[in-house]
């Protein structure tokens, strides 16, 4: 079997941190499946699909990433793709209490699931999905945050919402 894991998020939309994690897990994962959460309690900007079609358009050239989105407990995806390897990043001590708590419940729901953080890089520390929709909706241009296909998508989103 591949060693692989899954990396999951709302990615709403995809930084450069996530993506920097995902870059990172591929040095020690032969693959990842990089998982868009669908029923997020976040009210997302982008639908998933679109947020799946950003990943796909990033990853396009990595064999080694799958693009995927999920609903539901992540356990019960991860059973169904035959993985119980999760993969995600922390920044901070808000990052660590809200991911100590979503470990400790997954693991109570599923004995099997191993849940493995990867420190961010300093560079990327302040870096959120939240953060950059702030930038983007107060003109900046979100260079060294986001993609640049992601900038333009959510420039067209963002700006085309406010008119
Ligand atoms: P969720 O809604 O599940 O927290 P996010 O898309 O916000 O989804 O984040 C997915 C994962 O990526 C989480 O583990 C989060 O801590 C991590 N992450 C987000 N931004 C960064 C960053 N700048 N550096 C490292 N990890 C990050």
């Amino acid at each position: 079997m591949q060693n692989q894991a899954i990396c999951a998020g709302s990615f709403d939309p995809p930084t450069i941190g996530h993506l920097n994690i995902i870059g990172r897990g591929l040095k020690i994962f032969d693959k990842l499946i990089v998982a868009v959460a669908i029923n997020t309690s976040k009210d997302p900007i982008f639908t998933p699909q679109e947020r799946v079609e950003m990943l796909e358009e990033i990853f396009k050239d990595q064999e080694n990433v799958e693009i995927d989105a999920f609903e539901g407990l992540l356990v019960n995806y991860a059973k169904k793709r035959g993985t119980n390897t999760i993969l995600r990043g922390l920044r901070n001590l808000g990052d660590y209490e809200y991911e100590s708590q979503m470990a400790l419940v997954n693991k109570t729901l599923d004995s099997d699931i191993e849940i493995l953080y990867m420190m961010t890089e300093g560079k990327y520390a302040h870096l959120s999905s939240s953060i950059i929709k702030e930038v983007i909706t107060f003109g900046g241009s979100g260079c060294g945050m986001i993609h640049p296909m992601v900038a333009g998508r959510l420039k067209e989103k963002l700006l085309k919402e406010s008119k």
